[in-house]
């Protein structure tokens, strides 16, 4: 099958370099003509594992490609995924502005019977205003919305051997025609689940905010957990255990972020808010998500106390989560922003995200470091920001020569804190009693 995918980022060129594995010939377009002439020499400029593999494989087979020529793209092939950005607006509302440039163009280029799949995330709803668009072609564009589901860090996994497979239309044929794609990915036909487009666009909401509030109510368990002494990962495991609740999305830390959590909780919101729905359960998520990097900022001034401001600590973690450069609405970030401007100075590592992070972060007052050690060199304590494997088990004698005091803050509870406190670190963690050497 030609297929045309639209916006080569970490959806595009993963839906892409996936669909090429199969068979399939793939265009991958994109405005950037940097990134389309970097992913044509088989670069791929985000880090997301096995990616590049994948990429190359495509192009070894000459199943993949790259082009900044959408037109073209359009007319040679017969299905055409759209994965542009869907950003938030400063008051939430969803900005569906690529999208509907790029569905405009898709009109107006065909060449004959096209089906466009929406892999965007888009608000319910959207199906039907772009199908309405699409009629002003001369040539019949079936539409399909097939939320994508994937992971950062994950993501080719996610692809390669989905869950599930959400596909979303009012077109039988165009049903058919995905889910042929689709088959070699799905070992269980059952997991193809086929609905009308709004339901399938309400699902990936519906997803993206549950596993949000799963994060927010952990937060809010874990503040609780500090006032009272207990231990919110024997917590976690406690009720993650109960088949009824499961263990994922469990974890408490500085919050969520990345490209899809806030922005789609803020879509969602301002939608049900539009159409005067309740929304009391999103708009707590949100809040205690947005509070929870300054909560865990307000411990660290605590224990610094008047003296704080001048301060240097070490951070470790820029990425909104594990294996990604992603920085996008990154907690990390805020976190580190929050910092600086309490007057804190700071020395910051991160395995892959540290290029992003440059571009946004006060270099007066954030010096970027080439590897963890670097970054905790003679600062006053360390703080643990992003759960990157490379930090679980670092090589504490040498951190405790390194740093001028022996104090950890961990936003991940990456470590058990009696055996911190028999390293001789003062730890400090996220629902946890904070571990003293000294008592
Ligand atoms: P991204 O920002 O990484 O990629 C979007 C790409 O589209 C960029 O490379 C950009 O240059 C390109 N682009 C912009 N305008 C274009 C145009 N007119 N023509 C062609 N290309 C254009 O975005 P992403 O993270 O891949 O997300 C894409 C969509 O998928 C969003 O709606 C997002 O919510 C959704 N989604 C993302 C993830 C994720 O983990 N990143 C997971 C599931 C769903």
């Amino acid at each position: 099958m030609k297929i045309a995918v639209i916006g080569a980022g970490y959806v595009g060129l993963v839906t892409g370099a996936g669909l090429a594995s199969t068979g399939n010939k793939v265009t991958c377009v994109d405005i950037d003509e940097e990134k389309i002439n970097l992913l044509a020499d088989g670069q791929v400029p985000i880090h997301e594992p096995r990616l590049e593999q994948l990429v190359r494989y495509g192009l070894a087979k000459q199943n993949l490609s790259f082009s900044t020529d959408l037109g073209r793209a359009i007319r040679s092939s017969k299905i055409i995924f759209v994965t542009v950005g869907t950003p938030a607006q400063v008051d939430g509302r969803q900005d569906l502005s690529t999208v509907d440039t790029v569905c405009e163009q898709i009109a107006g280029a065909a060449n004959g019977p096209k089906t466009l799949v929406m892999k965007s995330t888009v608000l319910p709803g959207t199906a039907r205003k772009i199908g309405e668009k699409l009629q002003t072609s001369r040539h019949k564009i079936a539409y399909v919305s097939n939320p994508e589901f994937l992971k950062e860090g994950s993501a080719i996994d996610d692809f390669l051997k989905p869950d599930r497979v959400v596909i979303g239309s009012e077109d039988q044929d165009a049903i058919e025609e995905i889910e042929t794609l689709y088959k070699p990915f799905l070992r269980r036909e059952e997991n193809i689940l086929v609905m009308d487009s709004a339901s399938a666009e309400m699902t990936k909401y519906a997803a993206n905010a549950m596993l949000a509030t799963r994060i927010s109510f952990m937060n809010e368990m874990a503040a609780i957990c500090e006032k009272v002494g207990a231990d919110v990962e024997k917590v976690r495991r406690g009720i993650g255990t109960d088949r009824r609740i499961g263990n994922g999305h469990l974890f408490p830390g500085v919050g969520y972020g990345g490209s899809c959590f806030p922005k789609d909780v803020s879509a969602i919101l301002y939608l049900a808010e539009l159409l005067d729905c309740p929304a009391g359960v999103l708009r707590a998520t949100q809040h205690t998500n947005d509070g929870q990097p300054n909560r865990f900022v307000e411990r660290i001034k605590k224990h610094f106390g008047d003296k704080g401001g001048g301060s240097v600590l070490g951070v470790w973690g820029l990425a909104f989560k594990r294996d990604t450069d992603d920085i996008r609405e990154s907690p990390a970030m805020k976190t580190v922003k929050l910092l600086t401007k309490n007057g804190f100075s700071i020395k910051a590592y991160d395995p892959e995200a540290t290029e992003n992070a440059e571009r946004e972060l006060d270099t007066m007052r954030v010096m970027l470091c080439r590897d963890p050690y670097g970054a905790v060199t003679d600062v006053e304590a360390l703080v643990i920001l992003t759960d990157w494997p490379e930090f679980s088990n670092p090589d504490f004698n040498r951190l405790s020569t390194l740093m001028q005091k022996r104090v950890i803050f961990d936003g991940r509870n990456l470590y058990e804190p009696k055996t911190m406190a028999q390293r001789g670190f003062l730890y400090c963690c996220i629902g946890r009693p904070t571990a003293d050497p000294s008592t």
